[in-house]
C-alpha cells in the first residue's frame, strides 16, 4: 500500500478523472442524471482486461448497459444454476430499459475458454462450475489454438442460444423489438468478427453487411449448423 497520496497511482487517476475527463462531459453526466439512462445496447462480455467495449463500440456514458463474466458465458433461465448477476442484467435490462439489442462478446486467447480444456486449480470451485455454462462449445480434441479459437466462437452462439431460452428475450426478439449479436474479438488484429446467422460462421466487421443476427431465424445450432424448420 503506497504510504504517500502521490505514489497511490490509482488515486491519481480518480483525481486526473474529475479534474480533467469530467468538465469536458458535464453537460452529458449531468443530462443522464435528469433524464436516467436508457441505452440500446446490453453488452455481455468477457471480464479480460484487453476486452474494452467502449473502445470496439465507440459508445460514451449511458450507451452500453454492460455485464461482464468469466467467459461471456449466459446461465440457464431454469434457475439450475443458481443465483447470478447475469441473469438478473438480462431482466432488469429486457424489461426494465427495452434494450434493442443483446451483444455477446468473446474473443481470442480467452483464458476461460482454454480452462475449459486443460482445467482450473481445485480451489477454484465456483469458476471450475460456471465455465460447465461453455461444455457444449468444447470440442473432442486436445487443446491447440485452433480448437480454442473454435470453441471461443461456438460458446458465443451457445450463449446465445441460451439467452433465447429467456422467456422476456425470446419475446422481444420475435415480436423484432430486440436483436442478438454474437462477436468474436481478435486481439492482435482489432478486429470484431460478428456471428452471421444466415451464413452461420462468424465474419470480419470489415467485410460483413450487418453486425448481428437479426430476427432469430433460422435457428442456429451452436455448431454452426442452420436448422430450417
Ligand atoms: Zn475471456
Amino acid at each position: 500500500m503506497p504510504s504517500r497520496a502521490e505514489d497511490d497511482e490509482l488515486l491519481l487517476r480518480l483525481r486526473h478523472f474529475q479534474s480533467d475527463y469530467f468538465p469536458l462531459h458535464q453537460q452529458r453526466f449531468q443530462d443522464l442524471v435528469e433524464q436516467g439512462q436508457h441505452p440500446k445496447t446490453l453488452f455481455i462480455g468477457c471480464s479480460d482486461s484487453r476486452l474494452v467495449p467502449y473502445l470496439l463500440t465507440g459508445a460514451g456514458p449511458g450507451e452500453l448497459f454492460i455485464v461482464r463474466n468469466v467467459g461471456a458465458l449466459v446461465p440457464p433461465y431454469d434457475g439450475s444454476r443458481g443465483l447470478h448477476g447475469t441473469m438478473a442484467a438480462v431482466e432488469y435490462a429486457v424489461l426494465a430499459l427495452h434494450v434493442e439489442r443483446i451483444i455477446v462478446c468473446g474473443h481470442s486467447h480467452c483464458g476461460a475458454i482454454r480452462a475449459c480444456y486443460e482445467g482450473v486449480p481445485d480451489e477454484a470451485r465456483a469458476l471450475k462450475s460456471w465455465l460447465e455454462l461453455a461444455q457444449d462449445a468444447v470440442l473432442p480434441v486436445q487443446a491447440c489454438p485452433e480448437a480454442c479459437r473454435r470453441t471461443e466462437e461456438r460458446s458465443i452462439v451457445l450463449q446465445l442460444e441460451r439467452l433465447m431460452d429467456y422467456p422476456m428475450v425470446r419475446r422481444e426478439v420475435e415480436a423484432g423489438r430486440l436483436t442478438l449479436h454474437g462477436w468474436h474479438y481478435v486481439i492482435e488484429d482489432g478486429a470484431v468478427h460478428v456471428f452471421d446467422a444466415q451464413r452461420g460462421a462468424f465474419v470480419p466487421a470489415a467485410s460483413s453487411t450487418h453486425t448481428g443476427t437479426g430476427p432469430y431465424a433460422p435457428y442456429v445450432e451452436h455448431d454452426g449448423q442452420i436448422l430450417i424448420d
